[in-house]
Order: structure tokens, then sequence, then C-alpha cells
């Protein structure tokens, strides 16, 4: 909210949401605080779409919050401002949305905001479709776990790495128009974790043999020997590696979870989802490369920073 009222007051732009219900709201809050919005998504009727892009087009309204489903074929010449307010369903979906600012070649902001819960919410979305093929679904899985890379990533300049994706790997870094490139310089820190991957591989199988579900924010609270009873309750108590970290100081739950994210990009971790009474969940599991990993093949560094 801020962000827009510093900086693109009565300038055109676009915010997109993952749901049609936090649409709604967003678009209220924007009316509230001042700011001119209407809202985009398949639920609307044609003729309120219609009347939502036209003003919108005519920079009446000045904001547009709206799903996925805004976008097609949109050619707005002076978007200054798109904001991601979680992450993208997918690396091409972002390329494309963020791709609508500045067509009239003036500086334009692209702002990506993320949280985990994001990356668990998008994983739902991709299996709620019942008629998907296998192929498909790993095509939105591989797409939306490039998306929590990209978002998770410090180290690299944005432009090279969605570049990098799209197959081009010869160019530079911007150098000053990425938060990566503008950043202070910082010494590169990395760390292998080779040794603690196992050991986050060892606890996810002995947790999977004994039909022990577990969240990928609960993997850390059962490396540190967490005693809550919602957990204790669920047995984790009989994992294998349950505690092996507790009171380790450089693993704190902070740095395990940042450890957690990073395994899943690299497919050492993977997520599923398991629906119950209707309400879906998403459980950590081994990836693709775990048995590489764990067969002492594959080394594991990760670039903290
Ligand atoms: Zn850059």
């Amino acid at each position: 909210m801020d962000f827009i009222k510093q900086n693109h007051r009565n300038e055109s732009g676009i915010v997109y949401v993952l749901s049609k219900r936090d649409c709604d709201a967003v678009a209220q809050e924007l009316e509230a605080q001042g700011v001119s919005a209407q809202l985009y998504h398949a639920r609307k009727g044609k003729k309120e779409k219609n009347e939502a892009y036209d003003s919108w087009m005519q920079s009446r309204t000045h904001v547009i919050v709206a799903t996925v489903a805004f976008g097609m074929g949109i050619n707005k010449q002076d978007v200054r401002f798109v904001i991601h307010k979680e992450l993208a369903m997918s690396i091409e979906g972002y390329v494309q949305e963020s791709g609508r600012v500045g067509r009239d070649g003036k500086k334009a902001t692209c702002l990506l905001l993320y949280s985990f819960d994001d990356y668990q919410t998008v994983v739902k979305m991709i299996h709620r479709s019942r008629d998907k093929s296998e192929e498909a679904l790993k095509a939105e899985m591989n797409s939306a776990r490039a998306m929590l890379g990209y978002a998770s990533g410090l180290r690299y300049c944005r432009h090279t790495t969605l570049a990098t994706w799209f197959g081009e790997d010869d160019l530079l870094p911007c150098a000053h128009n990425c938060d990566t490139c503008m950043r202070k310089p910082r010494a590169p820190h990395d760390t292998d974790v080779t040794q603690m991957t196992r050991a986050i591989i060892r606890a996810v199988r002995s947790a999977q043999l004994k039909g022990v579900n577990i969240t990928a924010l609960q993997l850390p609270s059962l490396l540190r020997g967490s005693t809550a009873v919602k957990l204790m309750a669920k047995g984790i108590q009989d994992v294998q590696e349950y505690g092996s970290l507790k009171g380790n100081p450089f693993w704190s739950m902070e740095r395990l979870q940042k450890l957690i994210i990073f395994l899943i990009v690299q497919e050492v971790l993977e997520l599923f989802v398991i629906v119950k009474n209707d309400l879906a969940v998403c459980y950590v599991q081994h990836g693709r490369v775990s048995d590489t990993v764990a067969e002492r093949c594959l080394r594991i560094v990760w670039p903290e920073k």
C-alpha cells in the first residue's frame, strides 16, 4: 500500500493476487486508502469485467487488482508498476505478467512479495484439478518450483536468472536495475550442507516409512527435537534424526527453514498434497535427486547469501 502511495500515486498499475477473495480485499483496501482500484477475476460477469478493463485502460481507474485471468492481449503503454502480492503460479506467467510494465520505454517497477506459504498455496492449486495428466502436473510443478527459486534466490541478478530459465546464457548482470544488483556487494557465503542434507533425507524417509506426515515447516522442529503436543501426537519422536540438532546454535529454526526451501528448489525434497475433509495440506517427501545425494554421489553447496 505504502509502496503505491509513495512511488506511484495516480499512476497506472496492476496488482496480481492468487485468490479471488484476496482480489476483493485488496481492491477495497486500496480504495479505502484513496487509490482508485477495480478488480478483475473469472467469477465477475462479462459486463463488469469489461467496465473494469475500460476504466483502467482509459486511466480513469489507476490500479487493477487481478488474478491471472487478467492480462491476455493487454497493451497499455504507461503501466508504471506490476505488483505480485504473492508468488506467481509459474515462472512463465511471472514473466508475462511483469512484462506488462513500461512498454513506453519509461522507468517502471516490478515488485514481487513472497512467503513459503504462497508456494504451498500454488502447489495446492496445481493439484486441485483431478483430470490433469501426469506430464502436465510435472510441468506445472517444475515451473512453480523455478518461481520459488527465483523468489528465494538472493545472489544472482534477476534479469540473468530469468534469461537463463528461457535458454539465454550470454547476458551480463543488469548492474543496477534489480534488488540483488543494487544490494551492497557482500562476500559470497557458500556452505557445504551435504551432511546436513543427508540427515534431512534420512528424517523424511523415516517419517514416510512410519506414516508420519510432516510439513516443510515442521521438519526443523522435528530435527531440533520439539516436544510440541501437536507434533508428538503425530509421532515425530519415533522418526530418525528426531532431536539430532537439539540446542544446535548454528542450525536455528530460521536457518533450517531457509535450507529446506533451498532443498525443495534443488529437488532434493518435494511437496505432496493430501486432502482430508475438503482441506488440502502440503507435506514434504523426498525429491527427484534425493537418492543421488544419499548415495554420496552429489555434494550440496548452499549459496546462503
Ligand atoms: Zn540485476
